[in-house]
């Protein structure tokens, strides 16, 4: 377990990136979830030891990881947004490199622990050919291979899936959920649908506070009932996305389509109720800054 409490961190300027969060997070994949500019990044860098926050507590299993993050090391891997690559190595050879940084200990070499990586990340087949010739989702593959190098308690990845195709991006879940068997990988995102798939537990933040802990099942729980599409002339479109909670407007065949939120089931007429998806309570959370309690209807 990763308990963290009360986190702060105010940058220079100042910036309040983060502003008293608190947080329980069990083994198994764990979904954090934000606008850009929310505070995802800096909640994690201060997970993975990389920031030091202004106060608050974080410990792993009982250990404070914050007073000192090198002992965390071991225990962690982490995979930020932008990893760097060197085009014109191999695929092995960069990952040897990776794992000689990362000081990881291997005692049957390390080549053959680049190849135990490589096949657990499925891209032995890549191994020969140099990076620069790699897709996204292969090289993102390769930064999982280094982040569970040492096979670490907790797995921190930022933003895994932007720029990968449809099907990197399934095999990227597919490896990601295999990974949550038995430890703790937290997945940092803006894409909503990555948490519907593969996250039993999930936390929004916005403007550096967190907003939700709860299930997918849960979030969409709170607003059933409360989700309403219909169609809209061009006008109407906007006038609803002034005076109500839209989740959705879009043009389907030259026809304008709304979905919106009404907590107290006073839908405009020829609207209709719908089954509400995770995206409909993320968006309610973001635009009514409210908890899963309070889009409810719980006082
Ligand atoms: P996210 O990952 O959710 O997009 P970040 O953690 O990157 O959010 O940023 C949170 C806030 O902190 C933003 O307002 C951002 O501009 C600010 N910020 C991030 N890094 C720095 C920094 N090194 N110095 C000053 N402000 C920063």
């Amino acid at each position: 377990m990763l308990a963290v409490r009360d986190l702060v961190k105010i940058y220079p300027g100042p910036v309040a990136a983060l502003q008293g969060v608190t947080l329980e997070i069990p083994a198994g994949m764990f979904g954090l979830l934000g606008p850009n500019g929310a505070g995802k990044s800096t909640f994690m860098k201060v997970l993975a030891g990389l920031l030091e926050p202004t106060s608050g507590a974080v410990s792993l299993d009982g250990d404070d990881v914050l007073a000192d993050p090198r002992r965390l090391w071991p225990r962690l891997g982490y995979l930020p947004q932008e990893f760097g690559f060197y085009p014109h190595l191999t695929g092995r050879a960069m990952l040897e490199h990776l794992l000689k940084l990362k000081g990881v200990d291997a005692p049957g070499g390390l080549a053959n622990y680049a190849s135990e990586l490589l096949e657990k990340v499925n891209l032995t087949f890549a191994a020969k050919r140099k990076v620069k010739g790699w897709s996204g989702g292969m090289r993102q593959r390769l930064g999982i291979a280094q982040a569970i190098a040492g096979n670490p308690r907790l797995l921190i990845v930022d933003e895994p899936t932007a720029g990968l195709d449809p099907e990197e991006r399934q095999r990227f879940y597919q490896l990601l959920g295999e990974m949550a068997q038995d430890r703790i990988v937290i997945l940092s995102t803006h894409i909503v649908e990555d948490v519907a798939v593969l996250c039993p537990r999930f936390a929004v933040i916005r403007a550096g506070r967190l907003l939700a802990d709860t299930s997918p099942r849960d979030a969409r729980a709170a607003i059933d009932g409360k989700i309403y599409e219909g169609r809209a002339t061009a006008a109407e479109a906007a006038q609803w996305k002034r005076s109500r909670v839209v989740t959705q407007a879009y043009l389907v065949e030259g026809q304008h389509r709304v979905r919106i939120y009404e907590q107290n089931g006073a839908a405009p007429p020829g609207f209709e109720p719908v089954v509400p998806t995770l995206e409909d309570a993320y968006l309610v959370l973001m635009r009514t800054g409210g908890t899963v309690a309070s889009i409810g209807g719980a006082k």
